[in-house]
């Protein structure tokens, strides 16, 4: 399923066309620190239509969405909604992640989303158990916080056995909607 690269990256640029770099979102980023392009940065790259230098960096996946920077911002430009459609269109394009997503975090990043949604649509819910069985085990690293999960045991915080939603059936035609719509918009 391919993104619709010009519509879409056209109305980015429309979104971020009102920066005019006051640096506010910067300054008040509690991550900024760990990204390598600050946030008033990765708004003039997407001015300048550079995608390349937006994936390149780490800061879409360092940014955990806590919004201080459009609070912040004098122009009220929606930057959480533009990252999300960012990092949605890297999640629903084969290319983009075959450029920028093989290697380093961002290749967990994308294998964690799709474990993730591939359990949701399974049970409805997440059953952590196999969730953390299949990262480990396509990550690579097979035994990661293998050593917690005794403890989690006992506490009673992983079940043993999977339990589906009332309704999955229904649950699982929105899913597939869901991807309908993707692949009629891209
Ligand atoms: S939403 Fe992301 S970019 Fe914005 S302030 Fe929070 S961590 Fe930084
Ligand atoms: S706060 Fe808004 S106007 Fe200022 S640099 Fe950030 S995105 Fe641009």
């Amino acid at each position: 399923m391919q993104a619709h690269p010009h519509t879409e990256q056209d109305e980015l640029k429309v979104m971020g066309a009102k920066c005019y770099q006051c640096g506010k979102c910067s300054a008040g980023c509690p991550l900024a620190s760990q990204m390598e392009l600050s946030t008033s940065q990765m708004m003039r790259q997407l001015q300048l239509g550079n995608y390349d230098a937006i994936y390149r960096s780490n800061s879409l996946w360092v940014c955990v969405a806590c919004e201080t920077c459009q609070s912040r911002c004098p122009q009220e430009i929606k930057i959480v909604e533009i990252w999300d459609t960012l990092r949605n269109r890297l999640f629903a394009d084969k290319k983009l992640q075959r450029k920028y997503a093989t290697k380093g975090a961002v290749r967990h990043i994308l294998l964690a989303h799709k474990i993730f949604l591939s359990n949701i649509y399974t049970f409805g819910r997440i059953f952590e158990p196999m969730l953390a069985a299949i990262y480990n085990l396509r990550s690579g690293d097979l035994f990661k916080d293998a050593s917690k999960g005794p403890s989690l045991l006992v506490k009673g915080k992983l079940p043993l056995l999977p339990h589906r939603i009332n309704g999955i059936k229904e649950f699982q035609r929105i899913f597939k909607n869901v991807e309908k719509y993707r692949a009629q918009k891209g």
